[in-house]
């Protein structure tokens, strides 16, 4: 007998865009081959946890029964390209899903090999599901990766693209994005971002976040090659020795910003144009009801950590099953772990607005802003890495800080919160204005300072603090910036102008004082 080796499966959904059908399939897979729960990522995908060895084949076929997919979900390759989750709020939102499924498309890589081992049985019979794609034969006549080549990429690559004001998909903290900007009612072209990411090493001062920078601008027939020509730069030139030093970010700090640029050109053969002026309010989601410019309607749903399921009287998962019974519209992954209900018509939003009331998970159902500006990894004791808990925890961490939040008169005060097993950052909790980073059981880094639109890292206020001296910790912080704020001051602010950490300008000054 062998162990019984669970797995967690990551479902792809470029831009976070999913149909009704595809909820429903969703829903059943993760009740036959999963845990009873559909985790909602913070990359706009679906995770499937406790998918036991045996059951992952048929998962994975089943996936793709739905026309959903597992490709370079995982990997040294393009992952989940994320953009804005509500096209249909205006022209440019649709235009922005459709780039992100074109550079989706451009860069999954072209081995029919997924097909062989995933689709096909043990005598290559293929399953019925998805079109195998033809293998691409070189002039050698063996079989090529066109873009990834033998070796792939040094490390994982992430792209994005926002649509200002809103930074939800924290352009910021990727590897590439695409900043949409909009001039005269037309989106003329994006800005173009690089070299931001999360992940670091607790001891390893080599190692640490990065804010991306802009590259350029291009036009939107240029984004596709854009993404082609930087995905290469770091294909030739990211570090494939030292792991912990390959992602994008490092070798952009290493070598510059203009030589990036200079390498990007000499690829694209032509130059790209200057930074367009953009500027984003927030990195959070909108919730409640949202009319686009065609009268349909968008409801977007607080979900807790980004799980869905049953429990007790919460009946989250039972909900959501009943509204894509009849919902004709999609459902929209959000990049803070929530889902939008999108393309509602005026006929059908009263059947959904008693859905939501009944089961009693609407958005105007209580909350503080601060739970609502609140992310956490999967972390114990579903992730490998993790050093700590997250996703269990933070949800009793913040009713806890919630009595201070309350004393303090800032119920409706949005503060940016997140909570990471481990430094790999997974919720990007190196962009919140409140931040922790797990170290050992119940035991935290606690960071101060991020920027409310996501446009600044915060900064190590607390080392390997216990969960038990957490609120007291931050109590004093709190009240202190609700006695002095200066008039529409963000607590990530407050603490830097009083002291009580510096900025951080870059992540090469992450570590300093
Ligand atoms: Fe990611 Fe670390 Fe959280 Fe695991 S524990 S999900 S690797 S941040």
């Amino acid at each position: 007998l062998e162990p019984a080796y669970s797995f967690m499966i990551r479902v792809r959904v470029p831009g976070g865009v999913t149909t009704p059908e595809q909820w429903l399939a969703m829903d059943e897979i993760s009740d036959t081959y999963a845990n009873g729960t559909i985790k909602l990522t913070t990359r706009q995908a679906y995770q499937f946890h406790g998918v036991i060895k045996s059951n992952l084949k048929q998962t994975i076929e089943d996936i793709n029964l739905s026309l959903l997919d597992t490709i370079a979900a995982c990997g040294d390759v393009n992952r989940n390209v994320m953009c804005n989750p509500n096209p249909y709020q205006s022209k440019h939102h649709a235009a922005v899903l459709e780039l992100s499924k074109q550079i989706s498309d451009h860069l999954t890589p072209k081995t029919p090999a997924y097909h062989e081992i995933w689709l096909s049985d043990e005598a290559g019979e293929k399953f019925k599901v998805t079109q195998e794609p033809e293998p691409i034969i070189g002039d050698s006549g063996d079989e090529v990766e066109p873009i990834y080549g033998k070796t792939y990429l040094p490390r994982k690559f992430k792209i994005v693209v926002a649509v200002p004001p809103s930074n939800d998909v924290d352009i910021y903290a990727h590897d590439l994005g695409f900043i949409a900007i909009i001039e005269d009612d037309k989106l003329v072209g994006y800005n173009v971002t690089v070299g931001g990411g999360m992940g670091s090493t607790h001891g390893n001062t080599d190692t640490f976040p990065r804010l991306a920078e802009v590259l350029g601008f291009c036009t939107p027939e240029q984004a596709v090659a854009v993404a082609e020509a930087v995905v290469s730069v770091q294909r030739d030139f990211g570090d494939r020795k030292v792991r912990a030093h390959a992602r994008l970010k490092y070798t952009i700090e290493d070598r510059g910003l203009d030589w990036f640029r200079d390498q990007v050109e000499q690829r694209l053969g032509y130059k790209l144009g200057e930074e367009r002026e953009f500027a984003f309010e927030d990195n959070g989601d909108r919730y409640g009801w949202v009319e686009d410019e065609d009268g349909n309607w968008h409801h977007t749903l607080f979900v807790q950590g980004g799980r869905v399921l049953d429990k007790g009287d919460f009946r989250l998962r039972t909900a959501l099953r009943e509204i894509a019974k009849v919902h004709t519209g999609d459902f929209r992954l959000t990049a803070n772990q929530n889902l939008q209900i999108a393309r509602v018509t005026p006929e059908k939003k009263s059947e959904i607005e008693a859905l939501l009331k009944e089961y009693q998970i609407d958005a105007t159902f209580e909350r503080t802003a601060l739970r609502l500006n609140s992310m956490a990894c999967v972390a114990l004791p579903t992730c490998g890495l993790a050093l700590a808990e997250a996703e269990r925890y933070l949800p009793d961490l913040i009713s806890q800080i919630d009595d201070v939040v309350e004393e303090a008169g800032l119920a409706e005060d949005a503060i940016t919160i997140r909570m990471t097993g481990c430094p790999n950052g997974c919720a990007r909790p190196f962009l919140a204005e409140i931040g922790f980073v797990g170290r050992g059981p119940g035991r935290y880094n606690l960071y101060l300072g991020g920027g409310f639109s996501g446009n600044r890292l915060n900064k190590l206020y607390r080392q390997d603090i216990k969960d038990s001296e957490i609120v007291d910790t931050l109590r004093p912080i709190i009240l202190d910036y609700a006695q002095n704020r200066n008039e529409g001051e963000r607590f990530g602010d407050f603490v830097i102008r009083k002291d009580y950490i510096t900025a951080t300008v870059q992540g090469s000054d992450f570590h300093a004082n």
